[in-house]
């Protein structure tokens, strides 16, 4: 049964639920205040410095009828509209912005393909890249040695590609990403192919920093503490190998991801007894996730349950693991953390009849307004792959619909309109999966159009010398800033550059790789132990968990057995 459930388990979830507005109450997304336990004192991280600290480490229908006029929309927020004919309209300067590097110059792409075949190089980069990155990269004619995808599948395309014969791999992303993307490598055996990231400087990430500081270690020390319940942490993959190595020694710890952090609270607290589940850092998708167990508790049966969420839980199940889920209160990424309560009433007022999308990580008004549309199929909550899924399927949807239907000239037209409720950089897969769809389905090209809505400031675009990003997020402006003070762009993501990533290449062809040291992975876990372990190998093993649970649909029986021995060695 697990097996069935997918990414978008959460929206299907709501799908059934009889339509009712969500209880505010239980998405309180004030920041409490930190615990003031002391640090932990499992710690035992040796090296030939003093033993380090948390802080040691640096840092449907939804179709809006237009015909016979125009396609026209609101323009509180900039938008592009994708037409039949594959043409992008930008609204916005913002839009505008973003429309700018969708068609990539075939300068560039010829630049990276022949450099990326003289290097012999494979590049996994995240869908928050930016646009004229993202474009180049989707037209390399070689997409065997290309992958764009969630943090999830960036290792194992880098592995795929080390099979395929690749000498080298280049991440584009943050630094969690490639080191772990280098681990994964590593454990398969491909740990002599050199990874490289695109910029000398740390590529940081704010959500992962907040893993990093005394109140994490705290927090997880007064998790091994816990005298009546098993504790296992179970850490979203934004954070650094080093904060998996050090939690792992601290509690028993598993990684998730947005896509799985769903099957991994379920499947868990179905084989360890007495679970209590600590998550963190990211505490807007932990809230979420509380409310979702609220949801099921108020509105399902027992049968309902098994039927759609896990045939082995029922509601005494499911109201256990919620009452020993903990959320650490404090960890926050600066960029989802934009979609506050003013932008939720613009699409409410403005938007009425568009499709609402929310990452898991953003704050709980947007994934409240895009939870309560999803109880009428009409918007999505997850991660980046099932929003992605989502648009795709409703263009697909209306397009098989006109084709049935058979529209003449002068009929009906339809402009699918989606709040993109998570990084702007998402739309380069949007628009080529719409474009393709449409494409695919000739009759509905002058009946469909897809508009992707970005929930910012029309006309914010802005560049800051001063900034260290070369932008300013705040509420005075910025590329794709807010009024609510967050930014629609990860500025860490988008320290990864084209012209980087071509002169790797040249290096690489050049035999010049030895000037490219600068750009490896963090390797502030090398020479390290915890407990006589290799701390890599500890940090790791949070992620080979996870990856047991997505192979056989279940934990280990050795990460089970660890659970509870080490909770009855901290309990005596
Ligand atoms: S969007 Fe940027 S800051 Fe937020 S979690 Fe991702 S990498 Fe970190």
């Amino acid at each position: 049964m697990l097996s069935r459930l997918a990414t978008s388990t959460l929206s299907r979830l709501a799908l059934t639920v009889p339509r009712t507005p969500l209880s505010r109450s239980l998405i309180s997304l004030s920041v409490r205040t930190s615990s003031t336990l002391p640090p932990s004192s499992h710690r035992n991280l040796s090296s030939a410095s003093a033993a380090p600290h948390y802080h040691d480490f640096p840092e449907p229908i939804g179709f809006e009828v237009v015909s016979p006029r125009p396609v026209e929309s609101s323009n509180a927020f900039p938008s592009i509209l994708i037409t039949g004919d594959e043409e992008l309209i930008a609204k916005g300067s913002f839009a505008e912005a973003q429309k700018a590097f969708i068609d990539p110059d075939p300068q560039a792409v010829s630049s990276l393909s022949e450099g990326m075949e003289a290097a012999n190089v494979g590049i996994v980069a995240h869908f928050y890249m930016d646009v004229e990155l993202q474009s180049v990269l989707q037209a390399v004619p070689n997409q065997k040695r290309v992958k764009i995808s969630d943090s999830l599948v960036m290792g194992d395309a880098a592995v795929s590609m080390c099979r395929d014969g690749a000498s080298a791999i280049c991440v584009l992303g943050v630094d969690f990403m490639s080191e772990s993307v280098k681990a994964i490598m590593t454990k398969n055996g491909y740990g002599h192919i050199p990874v490289y990231r695109a910029d000398e400087r740390k590529i940081g990430c704010s959500l992962a920093e907040s893993a990093e500081n005394l109140s994490y270690g705290a927090w997880l020390t007064k998790a091994s503490q816990e005298k009546d319940t098993n504790p296992l942490h179970v850490i979203y993959i934004n954070t650094s190998l080093e904060t998996k190595a050090l939690s792992t020694n601290i509690v028993p710890t598993v990684t998730c991801t947005s896509s799985n952090v769903l099957q991994t609270m379920l499947q868990s607290s179905l084989q360890i007894p007495e679970l209590s589940i600590w998550y963190g850092p990211d505490t807007c998708m932990g809230y979420n996730l509380q409310t979702m167990f609220e949801k099921v508790l108020k509105h399902w049966s027992d049968e309902e349950i098994k039927q759609k969420l896990h045939q082995e839980h029922d509601r005494k199940s499911i109201q256990k693991l919620l009452n020993n889920l903990h959320v650490y209160p404090s960890g926050n990424c600066v960029v989802h953390h934009m979609f506050g309560k003013e932008c939720v009433e613009t699409v409410q007022s403005q938007y009425p009849d568009a499709f609402v999308s929310a990452h898991l990580e953003v704050p709980g008004e947007m994934f409240e307004i895009a939870m309560e549309a999803s109880l009428d199929d009409k918007g999505v909550v997850g991660s980046t792959s099932d929003i992605l899924n989502f648009i795709t399927k409703k263009v697909e949807e209306a397009a098989v619909e006109i084709q049935k239907t058979g529209q003449q000239v002068g009929g009906e037209k339809k402009n699918l309109q989606f709040i993109l409720g998570t990084e702007a950089g998402m739309v380069t897969s949007i628009v080529s999966n719409v474009k393709r769809v449409l494409a695919s389905n000739p009759a509905a090209k002058d009946f469909v159009t897809c508009e992707i809505i970005f929930p910012v400031a029309s006309d914010a675009v802005m560049v800051d010398s001063e900034s260290e990003f070369g932008i300013s997020p705040g509420v005075s402006g910025g590329e794709g800033c807010s009024t609510a003070g967050g930014c629609a762009t990860c500025p860490f993501m988008k320290m990864n550059e084209l012209d980087k990533v071509v002169d790797i290449c040249q290096a690489i062809a050049d035999g010049k790789s030895e000037s490219l040291t600068g750009l490896h992975p963090p390797k502030r876990l090398e020479g390290k132990f915890i407990n006589g372990r290799p701390a890599v190998e500890v940090g790791v093993d949070s992620i080979l968990h996870m990856r047991h649970l997505m192979s056989e649909g279940k934990f280990s029986e050795d990460l089970v057995k660890e659970v509870v021995e080490r909770s009855a060695a901290n309990a005596n």
